[in-house]
């Protein structure tokens, strides 16, 4: 426990055989950016721009939000920064943005849906995450949370055009989006697993229910069937799908999602030297093989407990 307390990472995610796997960092508030980058994140795989914002009665200015994303855009000169735009509601409602009153907050008007009744909020982001975007060196790719269709999809990629941002993708967490994912990625230029939200709205799970933890893990083979139809959907358009749910952060299912067909993998940056670690320990056929076997299993503690096996961890 103690050689694992002290591992570090060299910056570099990749399985045994040299099968590179980009590892990244999730970002919350922009002052977290710094440490991310210096724990070795190889870029940002999902900067939840709504934390920003938490605690504010009205929508922010532009200059205010240019200034906070350049915090994290610098932090990261050269490499790849993954913008979410505002994920409002549910769990982390936003005054300016989210209706009070909904009687199913996660089923409501959040994330990008927000946009169809405010489309001001969005189209000033969109403005600020260019102006940042000109002004640092960072490769700056914008993702829209909460998709579930592909008229969203196309809607927002167009959004992100009329302000020059081209790199335009989507979160998939909601399971129609998981099985559309082959048209939503003939529009879109990536996607990324929102394993969280996946999982509470596959298995009717509440994310913030500890009563209903077996349920809400994405080691549930309904939930890895969805990530395998999404890599399926990115692979014929020759997209990529990252993850940056908390699945990415579990060392044994972070090599499962690789096998399923998963390119990156975002987490919280304490996680990177485990991560990439257990991934260095197998080669890319090995992590297609324990994609299989947990595809193949009844439950999602027999999914874990074999491919833990497999892969020698002991539980
Ligand atoms: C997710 O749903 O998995 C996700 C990464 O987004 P958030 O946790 O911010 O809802
Ligand atoms: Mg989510």
């Amino acid at each position: 426990a103690a050689a694992r307390r002290t591992r570090t990472f060299d910056g570099h995610g990749r399985t045994r055989d040299g099968h590179d796997v980009p590892l990244l960092a999730n970002i919350g508030h922009p002052g977290g950016a710094a440490s991310a980058a210096a724990a070795g994140a190889e870029g940002v795989g999902l900067f939840r721009t709504e934390f920003c914002f938490l605690d504010r009665a009205d929508a922010p200015g532009v200059e205010e939000q240019v200034a906070q994303y350049r915090t994290v855009l610098s932090a990261f000169p050269g490499k790849k920064v993954v913008v979410r735009t505002l994920d409002a509601g549910a769990d982390k409602p936003l005054p300016f943005l989210t209706a009070p009153g909904e009687p199913n907050p996660a089923l409501g008007v959040r994330g990008l849906r927000t946009a169809t009744r405010d489309p001001q909020v969005l189209d000033d982001q969109l403005a600020a995450i260019a102006r940042a975007t000109a002004a640092e060196s960072a490769e700056v790719w914008v993702m829209a949370p909460m998709v579930s269709t592909v008229a969203e999809a196309a809607d927002f990629v167009a959004r992100c055009a009329a302000h020059g941002l081209t790199t335009a993708g989507v979160m998939v967490e909601v399971p129609s989006a998981a099985l559309t994912a082959g048209p939503i990625l003939a529009r879109a230029a990536f996607a990324s697993v929102g394993t969280n939200d996946l999982t509470q709205y596959t298995m009717a799970a509440d994310r913030l229910l500890g009563e209903l933890a077996p349920l809400s893990t994405a080691w549930q083979p309904a939930v890895l069937e969805l990530v395998a139809a999404t890599c399926r959907g990115g692979a014929r358009h020759d997209r990529p799908v990252g993850v940056c749910g908390e699945a990415a952060a579990d060392p044994a299912l972070a090599v499962v999602l690789v096998g399923l067909g998963v390119t990156s993998l975002s987490m919280t940056a304490r996680a990177l030297p485990d991560v990439a670690a257990v991934l260095a320990s197998v080669t890319h056929a090995e992590c297609v093989e324990l994609g299989e076997l947990a595809l193949g299993s009844d439950s999602a503690e027999d999914a874990r407990a074999a491919v833990r096996a497999r892969l020698g961890v002991l539980e």
